[in-house]
Protein backbone atom coordinates (compact mmCIF):
# COMPACT_ATOMS: atom_id res chain seq x y z
CA UNK A 1 0.00 0.00 0.00
CA UNK A 2 1.26 3.36 -1.28
CA UNK A 3 2.15 5.92 1.68
CA UNK A 4 -0.47 7.39 4.49
CA UNK A 5 -1.62 11.02 3.47
CA UNK A 6 -4.33 11.14 6.31
CA UNK A 7 -6.21 9.27 8.75
CA UNK A 8 -8.62 9.60 11.51
CA UNK A 9 -8.83 7.76 14.51
CA UNK A 10 -11.59 7.02 16.97
CA UNK A 11 -13.50 10.36 16.71
CA UNK A 12 -16.43 12.00 18.37
CA UNK A 13 -17.98 15.02 17.54
CA UNK A 14 -20.90 16.64 19.30
CA UNK A 15 -22.57 19.78 18.97
CA UNK A 16 -24.07 20.95 22.37
CA UNK A 17 -26.44 18.33 23.19
CA UNK A 18 -26.51 16.11 19.74
CA UNK A 19 -23.78 13.69 19.28
CA UNK A 20 -23.02 13.65 15.23
CA UNK A 21 -20.42 11.46 14.39
CA UNK A 22 -19.14 8.29 16.83
CA UNK A 23 -15.93 6.15 16.77
CA UNK A 24 -15.20 7.17 13.55
CA UNK A 25 -11.77 5.73 11.68
CA UNK A 26 -10.74 5.97 8.38
CA UNK A 27 -7.95 6.68 6.12
CA UNK A 28 -6.25 7.95 2.60
CA UNK A 29 -3.01 6.81 0.95
CA UNK A 30 -1.35 8.88 -1.99
CA UNK A 31 -2.62 8.70 -5.09
CA UNK A 32 -6.27 7.15 -3.79
CA UNK A 33 -9.99 8.95 -4.56
CA UNK A 34 -11.79 8.08 -1.47
CA UNK A 35 -15.59 9.07 -1.17
CA UNK A 36 -17.33 8.94 2.67
CA UNK A 37 -20.78 8.87 1.08
CA UNK A 38 -23.77 9.96 3.39
CA UNK A 39 -27.34 11.15 3.38
CA UNK A 40 -27.99 15.02 4.27
CA UNK A 41 -27.67 15.97 7.83
CA UNK A 42 -25.25 12.68 8.47
CA UNK A 43 -22.09 14.93 9.54
CA UNK A 44 -19.86 14.94 6.48
CA UNK A 45 -18.94 18.51 6.67
CA UNK A 46 -18.86 18.01 10.28
CA UNK A 47 -16.00 15.33 9.27
CA UNK A 48 -14.72 16.87 6.57
CA UNK A 49 -14.18 20.49 9.35
CA UNK A 50 -12.31 18.40 11.38
CA UNK A 51 -10.31 16.73 8.71
CA UNK A 52 -9.38 20.10 7.24
CA UNK A 53 -8.44 20.96 10.87
CA UNK A 54 -10.83 23.84 10.49
CA UNK A 55 -12.94 22.36 13.66
CA UNK A 56 -11.93 20.12 16.74
CA UNK A 57 -13.37 16.95 17.25
CA UNK A 58 -14.30 15.76 20.94
CA UNK A 59 -11.80 13.09 21.20
CA UNK A 60 -10.30 10.69 18.97
CA UNK A 61 -6.61 11.69 16.31
CA UNK A 62 -6.50 13.14 13.23
CA UNK A 63 -2.97 12.94 11.23
CA UNK A 64 -2.46 15.50 8.28
CA UNK A 65 1.00 14.05 6.69
CA UNK A 66 1.16 16.44 4.27
CA UNK A 67 -0.48 19.84 3.13
CA UNK A 68 -4.48 19.75 2.63
CA UNK A 69 -6.01 21.87 0.04
CA UNK A 70 -9.78 21.50 0.60
CA UNK A 71 -13.06 22.85 -1.01
CA UNK A 72 -16.03 23.54 0.40
CA UNK A 73 -19.69 22.95 -0.08
CA UNK A 74 -20.29 25.97 -1.77
CA UNK A 75 -17.58 27.25 -4.42
CA UNK A 76 -16.61 30.40 -2.80
CA UNK A 77 -15.47 32.28 -5.86
CA UNK A 78 -14.37 35.95 -4.92
CA UNK A 79 -16.74 38.13 -7.53
CA UNK A 80 -14.42 41.02 -7.92
CA UNK A 81 -11.60 39.02 -8.51
CA UNK A 82 -10.35 37.56 -12.08
CA UNK A 83 -10.56 34.00 -12.89
CA UNK A 84 -6.48 33.67 -12.95
CA UNK A 85 -6.61 35.79 -9.73
CA UNK A 86 -9.12 33.63 -7.97
CA UNK A 87 -7.23 30.59 -8.65
CA UNK A 88 -3.57 32.11 -8.29
CA UNK A 89 -5.04 33.41 -4.65
CA UNK A 90 -3.54 29.91 -2.40
CA UNK A 91 -0.21 30.99 -4.42
CA UNK A 92 -0.27 34.67 -3.53
CA UNK A 93 -1.43 33.50 0.54
CA UNK A 94 1.54 31.35 0.49
CA UNK A 95 3.71 34.37 -0.28
CA UNK A 96 4.91 33.25 -3.79
CA UNK A 97 5.36 36.64 -5.62
CA UNK A 98 1.54 37.86 -7.49
CA UNK A 99 3.54 37.46 -11.33
CA UNK A 100 4.77 34.05 -10.43
CA UNK A 101 1.73 32.96 -9.10
CA UNK A 102 -0.29 34.17 -11.88
CA UNK A 103 2.17 32.50 -14.36
CA UNK A 104 1.99 29.37 -12.50
CA UNK A 105 -2.11 29.41 -13.04
CA UNK A 106 -1.91 30.37 -16.50
CA UNK A 107 0.26 27.00 -16.89
CA UNK A 108 -2.06 24.76 -15.77
CA UNK A 109 -5.51 26.60 -16.69
CA UNK A 110 -5.37 24.52 -19.56
CA UNK A 111 -5.37 21.18 -18.28
CA UNK A 112 -8.49 22.12 -16.17
CA UNK A 113 -10.22 23.18 -18.87
CA UNK A 114 -10.18 27.22 -18.64
CA UNK A 115 -7.99 27.97 -21.54
CA UNK A 116 -8.72 31.84 -23.05
CA UNK A 117 -10.81 32.39 -19.28
CA UNK A 118 -8.24 33.90 -17.36
CA UNK A 119 -9.33 37.36 -17.50
CA UNK A 120 -13.65 36.73 -17.13
CA UNK A 121 -15.27 37.69 -14.02
CA UNK A 122 -16.41 34.32 -12.23
CA UNK A 123 -19.59 35.34 -12.51
CA UNK A 124 -19.74 35.31 -16.13
CA UNK A 125 -18.64 31.44 -16.14
CA UNK A 126 -20.82 27.82 -16.38
CA UNK A 127 -21.52 25.75 -13.60
CA UNK A 128 -18.82 23.50 -14.65
CA UNK A 129 -15.87 26.43 -15.36
CA UNK A 130 -16.55 27.15 -12.02
CA UNK A 131 -16.27 24.27 -10.44
CA UNK A 132 -13.23 23.18 -12.61
CA UNK A 133 -11.59 27.03 -11.04
CA UNK A 134 -12.71 25.86 -7.81
CA UNK A 135 -11.08 22.98 -7.82
CA UNK A 136 -7.21 24.07 -9.27
CA UNK A 137 -7.46 26.71 -7.25
CA UNK A 138 -7.64 23.95 -4.41
CA UNK A 139 -5.24 21.68 -6.00
CA UNK A 140 -2.55 25.11 -6.26
CA UNK A 141 -2.88 25.09 -2.54
CA UNK A 142 -2.14 21.32 -2.31
CA UNK A 143 -1.00 18.96 -4.96
CA UNK A 144 -0.80 16.16 -2.61
CA UNK A 145 -3.77 15.63 -1.01
CA UNK A 146 -7.74 17.14 -1.73
CA UNK A 147 -10.52 17.29 0.38
CA UNK A 148 -13.81 18.10 -1.78
CA UNK A 149 -17.21 18.68 0.28
CA UNK A 150 -20.44 17.78 -2.51
CA UNK A 151 -18.19 19.53 -5.14
CA UNK A 152 -20.31 18.47 -8.14
CA UNK A 153 -23.83 18.71 -6.28
CA UNK A 154 -24.84 21.98 -7.88
CA UNK A 155 -24.57 21.16 -11.46
CA UNK A 156 -26.79 19.27 -14.32
CA UNK A 157 -26.08 16.03 -14.58
CA UNK A 158 -24.55 16.50 -18.07
CA UNK A 159 -21.46 18.95 -16.49
CA UNK A 160 -21.10 16.51 -13.91
CA UNK A 161 -20.83 13.49 -16.01
CA UNK A 162 -18.26 15.60 -17.72
CA UNK A 163 -16.51 17.04 -14.51
CA UNK A 164 -16.60 12.78 -13.51
CA UNK A 165 -14.43 12.36 -17.32
CA UNK A 166 -12.41 14.73 -16.57
CA UNK A 167 -11.16 14.01 -13.20
CA UNK A 168 -10.91 10.20 -14.43
CA UNK A 169 -8.72 11.33 -17.42
CA UNK A 170 -6.73 13.75 -15.46
CA UNK A 171 -6.32 12.05 -12.10
CA UNK A 172 -2.44 10.61 -12.83
CA UNK A 173 -1.36 13.02 -14.98
CA UNK A 174 -1.97 15.62 -12.11
CA UNK A 175 -0.90 12.85 -9.05
CA UNK A 176 -4.36 13.72 -7.10
CA UNK A 177 -5.38 12.19 -3.85
CA UNK A 178 -8.65 13.07 -2.89
CA UNK A 179 -11.11 12.37 -0.01
CA UNK A 180 -14.51 13.35 -1.92
CA UNK A 181 -17.38 13.84 0.29
CA UNK A 182 -20.60 13.28 -1.32
CA UNK A 183 -24.50 11.97 -0.79
CA UNK A 184 -24.63 10.72 -4.17
CA UNK A 185 -24.03 7.02 -4.36
CA UNK A 186 -23.35 7.04 -8.23
CA UNK A 187 -20.52 10.06 -7.87
CA UNK A 188 -19.12 7.44 -5.04
CA UNK A 189 -18.84 4.65 -7.62
CA UNK A 190 -17.63 6.41 -10.50
CA UNK A 191 -15.09 8.00 -8.91
CA UNK A 192 -13.81 6.27 -6.20
CA UNK A 193 -11.57 3.50 -5.69
CA UNK A 194 -13.35 2.59 -2.66
CA UNK A 195 -15.70 4.13 -0.27
CA UNK A 196 -16.87 4.66 3.67
CA UNK A 197 -20.45 5.10 4.68
CA UNK A 198 -21.67 7.14 6.96
CA UNK A 199 -24.44 5.40 8.61
CA UNK A 200 -27.78 4.79 10.07
CA UNK A 201 -29.06 8.04 12.43
CA UNK A 202 -26.94 10.40 14.46
CA UNK A 203 -24.51 9.53 15.68
CA UNK A 204 -23.15 8.21 12.57
CA UNK A 205 -20.92 5.58 12.47
CA UNK A 206 -18.89 4.74 9.65
CA UNK A 207 -18.47 1.42 7.97
CA UNK A 208 -15.16 -0.50 7.01
CA UNK A 209 -13.67 0.41 4.08
CA UNK A 210 -15.61 -0.87 0.53
CA UNK A 211 -13.62 -1.35 -2.46
CA UNK A 212 -15.34 -0.50 -5.82
CA UNK A 213 -15.41 -3.29 -8.43
CA UNK A 214 -12.85 -2.36 -11.36
CA UNK A 215 -14.12 -2.13 -15.03
CA UNK A 216 -11.29 -4.53 -15.76
CA UNK A 217 -11.72 -6.85 -13.73
CA UNK A 218 -14.05 -9.04 -15.70
CA UNK A 219 -16.61 -9.50 -18.22
CA UNK A 220 -19.07 -6.78 -19.03
CA UNK A 221 -21.90 -8.55 -17.32
CA UNK A 222 -19.91 -8.84 -14.68
CA UNK A 223 -19.52 -5.36 -13.72
CA UNK A 224 -22.95 -4.44 -14.10
CA UNK A 225 -23.69 -7.03 -11.50
CA UNK A 226 -21.25 -6.34 -9.09
CA UNK A 227 -21.80 -2.64 -9.49
CA UNK A 228 -25.77 -3.38 -9.30
CA UNK A 229 -24.83 -5.06 -6.17
CA UNK A 230 -22.72 -2.33 -4.62
CA UNK A 231 -25.60 -0.06 -4.98
CA UNK A 232 -27.85 -2.33 -3.37
CA UNK A 233 -25.65 -2.80 -0.49
CA UNK A 234 -24.69 1.22 -0.26
CA UNK A 235 -28.31 1.52 0.00
CA UNK A 236 -29.37 -0.63 2.74
CA UNK A 237 -26.15 0.67 4.84
CA UNK A 238 -27.50 3.95 4.24
CA UNK A 239 -30.67 3.92 5.88
CA UNK A 240 -28.98 1.78 8.89
CA UNK A 241 -30.67 -1.47 7.61
P1 LIG B 1 -24.08 16.80 6.15
O1 LIG B 1 -22.92 17.58 5.66
O2 LIG B 1 -23.90 15.33 6.09
O3 LIG B 1 -25.38 17.20 5.51
P2 LIG B 1 -23.56 18.20 8.65
O4 LIG B 1 -22.23 17.74 9.08
O5 LIG B 1 -23.65 19.54 8.01
O6 LIG B 1 -24.25 17.09 7.73
O7 LIG B 1 -24.52 18.21 9.91
C1 LIG B 1 -24.68 17.09 10.76
C2 LIG B 1 -25.52 17.46 11.96
O8 LIG B 1 -24.83 18.36 12.78
C3 LIG B 1 -26.85 18.10 11.61
O9 LIG B 1 -27.82 17.65 12.52
C4 LIG B 1 -26.57 19.59 11.81
O10 LIG B 1 -27.75 20.27 12.13
C5 LIG B 1 -25.59 19.57 12.96
N1 LIG B 1 -24.65 20.69 12.90
C6 LIG B 1 -23.74 20.91 11.91
N2 LIG B 1 -22.99 22.00 12.17
C7 LIG B 1 -23.44 22.49 13.35
C8 LIG B 1 -23.07 23.61 14.19
N3 LIG B 1 -22.07 24.44 13.83
N4 LIG B 1 -23.76 23.80 15.34
C9 LIG B 1 -24.74 22.94 15.71
N5 LIG B 1 -25.13 21.87 14.99
C10 LIG B 1 -24.50 21.64 13.82
MG1 LIG C 1 -22.67 18.94 4.11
Amino acid sequence: MSELLLSCKNIYKSYDDIPVLEDVSLELHRGEIVAILGKSGSGKSTLFNLLAGLDTADSGQIERKVRVGYMMQKDLLLDWKTVLDNIALPLILRSVPKEEARATARKYMPVFGLEGLADRWPATLSGGQRQRSALMRTWLYSQELMLLDEPFSGLDALTREALYEWLQEHKEELGLSILLITHSIEEAISLADRLYILKGELPSQVSPSIEVPLAESGTEAEYILERESLRRQIRAALVGA
